[in-house]
């Protein structure tokens, strides 16, 4: 793994001791960038929580289906259920991966209520989930191979913990391209590791265009400051209709956002 920067304190409390290196796009969604020693046990354990809901939970089968490398192998799942509507009733299948329907769900979000400047309470709106087809099966092929009319479709809404995630790659690859003294507040700070549920303040979607084709061996990253406030823009897996804005923090005096990106903006799986 590229360690892109060492850090040598905890970039979420400053803690000196027992660090870990910090990758900045999850390693369960092919991340290869590291920050070395980076993270504390206490805040590693908060931010893998957050992670382990996402990365676990809904994109699990799709990481399998997608061959992305795992530290897990045994946990990876081999078969997938799937409830076809025929005759008007549900028809429960148990299939292997290889035979079944699998999605790569992304949630759209509002933009940021810091952005947009709407009124905004805690947790974050969900618009809609974006669904893309990752599986060796079309849904419109399992519907015909069994006579069905249709196939339901069911994602868990772990929406709060996928704009953690979300948060948690923006702060670590500001870290990575500007340096940790570079931000005098870290706006995510708090929904990272402490117990604030404000994370919709910060984290959001801007719907760019037209629905796109998922590029599965890339994930881009950029930064653009308004105001002197960091905002990263993150497009997981090349998806050029949906980018998710995290506003990051504001810039300490004297500081800037490096005008070229040091890492290559990708990260191949
Ligand atoms: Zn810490």
């Amino acid at each position: 793994m590229p360690v892109v920067a060492q850090i040598g304190q905890c970039i979420y409390c400053h803690a000196t001791n027992d660090l870990r290196d910090e990758h900045i796009v999850p390693f369960a969604l092919g991340g290869q960038w590291v920050l070395g020693k980076a993270s504390c046990p206490a805040c590693a354990d908060k931010t893998s929580a957050f992670e382990g809901d996402v990365l676990r939970g809904e994109l699990l089968m799709a990481r399998s289906a997608l061959g992305i490398k795992t530290r897990h192998a045994k946990d990876r799942p081999t078969r997938k259920k799937a409830v076809l509507i025929r005759d008007s009733q549900p028809l429960e299948l148990d299939l292997p991966v290889n035979q079944a329907v699998v999605e790569l769900p992304l949630m759209e979000f509002e933009m940021p209520a810091y952005l947009s400047g709407r009124r905004y309470a805690s947790g974050i709106s969900v618009k809609g989930i974006r669904v893309y087809n990752v599986g060796q099966i079309t849904p419109e092929e399992l519907v015909r191979e069994h006579g069905a009319s249709g196939l339901q479709l069911t994602i868990s809404n772990k929406a709060v913990s996928f704009g953690r995630m979300i948060a948690k790659i923006a702060y670590t690859y500001t870290v990575a391209s500007c340096g940790l003294d570079a931000l005098e507040v870290v706006y995510v700070l708090p929904a990272l590791v402490g117990d604030v549920d404000d994370i919709g303040m910060w984290v959001g979607s801007e719907v760019s265009g037209p629905r796109g084709s998922l590029r599965l061996n890339q994930h881009r990253l950029a930064l653009k400051t308004i105001n002197r406030d960091v905002i990263c823009g993150i497009q997981l897996f090349g998806t050029s209709s949906l980018k998710y804005l995290c506003v990051v923090g504001h810039l300490a005096p004297g500081k800037t956002i490096p005008a070229e990106a040091p890492l290559a903006m990708r990260s191949s799986l």
